[in-house]
């Protein structure tokens, strides 16, 4: 069998238009969706990320501020950086680009953002809220898989889905997600015995793990839909999945490509989260 590709990139443009009408809408009632991106220090991949996150706020007609802070910025004054965004009216959305340099606790700066313009869905009040099935802004990779799944058509309840990774951003919250949409879900993580008698039992297989072409040929059932969040350099310095793409797409029915995949995906749920922020300060007016 050879699977069909889910396509990342196809489907997070259809998003990114549908989201342009959106605030094309909002801006003929006065309301421009504002994101603010802080960056602290010099990383360079962080860098990336964040030029990538103001170039699509530009092209889907949001507004974006970038707010460059140096490395040895105090912690005080990150938070009281967040506090001004807080109270700002045009911002709608607050973005804390991680990971932050080591005397800065970043629990503390994430539960600083207002949780109604936390449009990354780290703060624990949309957790708790994603959790317990309430209005909430979902963290943006997992929202993105559940995004592709529904554009691909693929259903999802009652299906047995195992996530292999239980980081707080990818891992443990897409569990909940497909929790939330009726799937019977199993975690494995560096602990889990015998992994493959696990993810051979999957319908839906979820890797995000941070390992080069970790998930084999073997790991899979035959027609298993594979979901591959990693996003990793292999030894010859290609980009490259924790899924063994060449032989895991002999044998799977759908898997998301690396790039291309779940990557595109990413931005795109923080402009939907962006501009659902700014439809809500609305509602609230
Ligand atoms: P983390 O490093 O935070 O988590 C990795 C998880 O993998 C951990 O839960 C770890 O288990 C588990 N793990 C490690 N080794 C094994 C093993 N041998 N067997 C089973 N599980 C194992 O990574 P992230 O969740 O942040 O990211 C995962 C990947 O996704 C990375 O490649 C990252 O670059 C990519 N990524 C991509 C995004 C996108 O937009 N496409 C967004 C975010 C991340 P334990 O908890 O026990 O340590």
């Amino acid at each position: 069998m050879t699977a069909q590709i889910i396509n990342g990139k196809e489907i997070a443009a259809k998003k990114r238009l549908e989201i342009a009408e959106e605030v094309e809408k909002l801006k003929s009632q006065g309301i421009t969706p504002g994101l603010a991106v802080i960056l602290v220090g010099n990383n360079h991949a962080s860098q990336t990320y964040v030029k990538n996150k103001e170039k699509a706020c530009k092209e889907l007609g949001m507004y974006s501020l970038l707010i460059e802070m140096l490395e040895e910025v105090s912690e005080g004054e990150l938070l009281a950086k967040i506090e001004e965004l807080n109270e700002a009216t045009e911002i709608h959305g607050i973005l804390v680009q991680l990971p932050l340099p080591k005397h800065i606790d970043e629990k503390k700066v994430i539960e600083s953002i207002s949780p109604l313009k936390d449009v990354d869905g780290f703060h624990p009040i949309n957790i708790g809220r994603m959790m317990t099935g309430q209005n909430a802004f979902l963290p943006c990779t997992p929202y993105g898989i559940m995004v592709l799944l529904e554009e691909s058509d693929i259903s999802i309840s009652g299906k047995h889905v195992v996530v292999v990774g239980r980081s707080n951003i990818v891992g443990k919250p897409v569990g909940q997600l497909f929790l939330n949409q009726h799937a019977t879900v199993t975690y494995c993580h560096s602990r889990t015995k015998d992994l493959k008698f696990h993810t051979n039992q999957a319908d839906i297989i979820v890797a995000a793990v941070g390992i080069p072409n970790f998930i084999k040929a073997e790991h899979i059932k035959d027609g298993a839909v594979v979901i591959d969040v990693g996003i990793n350099r292999n030894e010859a310095g290609k980009l490259c999945g924790d899924v063994d793409f060449d032989e895991v797409s002999e044998k799977a029915g759908y898997i998301t490509p690396v790039p291309k995949g779940v990557g595109p995906m990413t931005i795109t749920m923080l402009m939907y989260n962006t501009l659902k922020s700014a439809a809500e300060s609305l509602n609230r007016k």
